[in-house]
């Protein structure tokens, strides 16, 4: 009797083998992931690993949001919400844009989604065909060219250079451009960059689109409110209003506020395209949580102080990390305008041998090393589409920095003595 459930499982594994969808077959298991697994099983072992491999705040969320969300249970508000947003946070975020952004949207040109992740996801099924292109500018966040492919997409990607501050040129932009090109997606400021696009840069490729009716522009503003050097931030439907039927403005509170698991991103554009992202949600999520609407009511309508504070924490943290990147041999990076990565050219690190004779030849096997020797996580440029770089996720305390930059730099120095004594030998 014992052995009969565990026979009849058997038989109906081998009776009904797992079959993937060719769909998901299209996506890599991401460096990220490869590394994060990696960084696990190390502190399983009891190393004391120093991640800087997150892309969420490490703040709590701000207590009036929680308090909003403690009264949303206490009252009730425990049900199914209307489909992509309930009225009273559409109406908050309409008063955002106009707040923030000076646009005046229209409720019925707002939608609310599962995460700003959702949103792109209900953009990209609402309004791709089969071999349908979606024009990316790389270094990217890994996910933009994934949710293509799942929406049976053709991500391009297209390759900014460091020296053009990893911005797209209108050039790129329309050489991109071919009959199937049904968006652009600029994400401002940029993870993994920290690439801000002004005014001035946007006007370049607002012209392009203005010649290109059927390209719309897929404007990822997530990190709006992590900009520094009291700099301004300006989103594309607010440059041109010729503009504002071919673009959808994302963002969402997950990182403004440090609301990353309360998973509520929204967007603003033309009612046609927010009605058929509301069809794709209907039935997948059916609508956003309840309560964590009622906290992000709170967080775009309470006091909107512990933004400025956020920020200067961030803008402290990158001057000191970009800081000591800058004085490794072999690494430069240049100063990010927004979000809280710095992202660092490791390209003079690669040739380089680890004490025990392995030698360095891709930023994946630089990003194994310095969790290996230094007990740090970060992430391999080339999951972003750039090798030779390395992410580094500046939301963590400043001693975490401090830590994990003096064990970088020093695992970067064994490096380099290591080659040095080596070269000197080859000489001999
Ligand atoms: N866009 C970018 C560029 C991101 O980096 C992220 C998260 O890392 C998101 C969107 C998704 O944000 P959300 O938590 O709202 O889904």
């Amino acid at each position: 009797m014992e052995q009969e459930p565990s026979a009849t499982i058997t038989i109906r594994a081998e009776l009904s083998p797992f079959k993937q969808a060719d769909r998901i077959s299209a996506i890599e298991v991401s460096e990220i992931i490869r590394i994060s697994a990696l960084a696990s099983e190390l502190s399983r072992q009891g190393r004391a690993i120093i991640s800087l491999g997150a892309g969420e705040p490490d703040f709590d969320t701000p207590q009036n949001v929680k308090d909003a969300a403690f009264a949303a249970i206490a009252r009730g508000d425990t049900k199914y919400t209307s489909l992509d947003g309930t009225p009273a946070l559409k109406e908050a975020i309409r008063e955002k844009f106009l707040r923030d952004n000076g646009i005046l949207f229209e409720t019925n040109e707002i939608t609310v989604a599962a995460g700003a992740k959702q949103i792109l996801f209900n953009a990209m099924m609402a309004t791709l065909n089969e071999g349908d292109e979606v024009i990316i500018p790389t270094p990217s966040w890994v996910s933009y060219a994934d949710i293509v492919k799942i929406a049976g997409g053709v991500p391009v990607m297209v390759e900014c250079q460091e020296d053009s501050g990893f911005r797209l040129t209108a050039d790129q932009l329309e050489s991109a451009i071919t009959s199937r090109t049904r968006w652009v997606v600029i994400n401002s400021p940029g993870n993994p960059t920290g690439t801000t696009y002004s005014a001035e840069d946007y006007r370049p490729l607002l012209d392009v689109l203005l010649r290109h009716k059927g390209v719309w522009l897929l404007a990822d503003d997530i990190y709006e409110h992590i900009l520094y050097d009291q700099r301004g931030f300006v989103t594309p439907a607010a440059i041109d209003p010729k503009l504002r039927s071919q673009i959808l403005t994302v963002n969402g509170v997950s990182k403004a506020y440090a609301m990353t698991g309360w998973r509520i991103g929204f967007a603003a554009g033309p009612n046609e395209l927010i009605k058929a992202m509301a069809v794709v949600q209907s039935q997948s999520t059916s609508c956003p949580s309840s309560v964590s609407q009622a906290a992000a009511v709170e967080a775009l309508r309470g006091s909107q102080l512990g933004l400025a504070e956020r920020r200067k924490s961030f803008e402290d943290r990158r001057n000191f990390i970009v800081g000591a990147l800058n004085t490794i041999d072999g690494v430069s990076c240049r100063q990010p305008e927004g979000a809280f990565y710095a992202f660092a050219n490791c390209s003079g690190l690669m040739g380089r041998k680890t004490p025990d004779g392995r030698v360095i030849e891709t930023d994946a096997a630089l990003a194994v090393y310095l969790l290996t020797a230094a007990n740090v996580a970060l992430v391999p440029g080339s999951a972003f589409g750039a090798p030779g770089y390395l992410r580094l996720s500046y939301a963590t305390s400043m001693s975490n920095l401090e830590e994990a930059m003096s064990r970088i730099k020093s695992a970067c120095e064994r490096l380099m003595v290591r080659a040095a004594a080596e070269r000197e030998e080859d000489r001999r």
